[in-house]
């Protein structure tokens, strides 16, 4: 890039806060509360263009563009299921594409989003793994993902989106600045009022960071990805879990706990001749008693990895009925939106 095009490089107005956008106006001759409005447009109201500001005059507006722009997303296409779950592709401003998904249940409706383009993290059986990671996302593109769910979910059903899961695309702890700004944005009343109690970060288990969540004193929900409570095979199908044994994760989450008193999740999928035998159930179970916590036992969606493929049934009752026995909560998860790759471990930017 040369000198001029670096100068006449316009900033994205929604990397300012509230106050510099206030001092912002006060420099320029207006007044503070203006920063106010606008800022109002940009987060509740989720405007993508100054034009859309109404309630700002037309010099105002025209100030705004010769110093910034709003980069914003845009869907680029979107699909919808049979089961009713939609799954959108979303064009950032530099071109690359994400994909987050609308899980609609009777009662509710979720959105399951993404935190990077692509994954730094190379588990086995996971299609976005397959990407590399481009880049992280930015706050403002995170928030953007779940207003633009927000809109679909009163669209197609009639009420607000219900809750938010980071379950899409990247490692959200590795990208945990910008997760935070974004969560923020979209629990303050200013963004989308959504509880923090109605949100779950997954993660699959950096035990530096899930501390140091804990240290931030977050009010959301965590879930980790387990899949196996064995070191030798959790290494196997998620190699990066060599650098952080089982033993860490497990300190990490008592940490956790100790500060948060927050229940943990456990997502874990079960595999044929992966996880399916009774070592692996009592493995688990051993695991399960360092923390209050509860399985979330996970349907699996093939992408096409011979070595993964879904447990059979009666592997999956003998997983609930030994987590029952010892008193854990257990839910089976069906998947949702498989006929569009939209479903757990999918994402890959794959039109169906
Ligand atoms: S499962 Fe999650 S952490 Fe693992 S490669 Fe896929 S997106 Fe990354």
């Amino acid at each position: 890039m040369g000198l001029n095009s670096r100068m006449d490089k316009k900033q994205d107005i929604r990397a300012l806060t509230k106050t510099q956008l206030r001092d912002f106006f006060i420099e320029n001759g207006d007044k503070a509360f203006r920063g106010n409005q606008v800022y109002e447009w940009l987060w509740a109201k989720s405007a993508h263009s100054f034009e859309d500001m109404t309630n700002i005059s037309k010099e105002t507006r025209q100030m705004l563009e010769n110093h910034f722009v709003i980069n914003h997303i845009e869907v680029d296409y979107m699909q919808r299921s049979s089961d009713g779950t939609v799954k959108n592709a979303l064009r950032l401003h530099d071109g690359l594409i994400v994909e987050s998904v609308l899980i609609p249940t009777k009662s509710r409706t979720t959105a399951c989003v993404s935190s990077q383009v692509g994954c730094s993290l190379d588990c086995k059986f996971c299609a976005t793994a397959q990407l590399k990671k481009m880049r992280n996302l930015n706050p403002d593109e995170i928030y953007d993902q779940v207003a633009a769910i927000n809109k679909e979910s009163l669209l197609y059903y009639n009420h607000k989106l219900s809750n938010i899961v980071f379950m899409g695309m990247g490692e959200p702890l590795m990208n945990y600045n910008n997760v935070l700004k974004a969560i923020d944005k979209i629990t303050s009343p200013e963004g989308l009022g959504i509880s923090p109690k109605r949100i779950t970060l997954s993660t699959s288990g950096l035990p530096k960071m899930i501390k140091k969540l804990a240290d931030d004193g977050v009010k959301f929900n965590l879930a980790v990805s387990l899949h196996s409570a064995i070191d030798e095979v959790r290494s196997r199908i998620m190699p990066f879990s060599t650098a952080f044994p089982l033993n860490e994760l497990k300190e990490a989450l008592i940490y956790w706990y100790a500060k948060t008193n927050s229940r943990v999740s456990y997502e874990y999928v079960v595999w044929k001749g992966i996880n399916d035998g009774k070592e692996a159930i009592n493995e688990l179970v051993k695991f399960c008693k360092y923390v209050p916590c509860k399985v979330n036992l996970i349907e699996y969606n093939s992408i096409d990895a011979d070595e993964f493929q879904q447990a059979n049934p009666q592997a999956i009752e003998n997983y609930i009925g030994v987590l029952e026995m010892n008193n854990i909560i257990v839910n089976v998860r069906r998947s949702r939106g498989k006929d569009i790759d939209a479903a757990c471990g999918q994402l890959a930017n794959k039109k169906s």
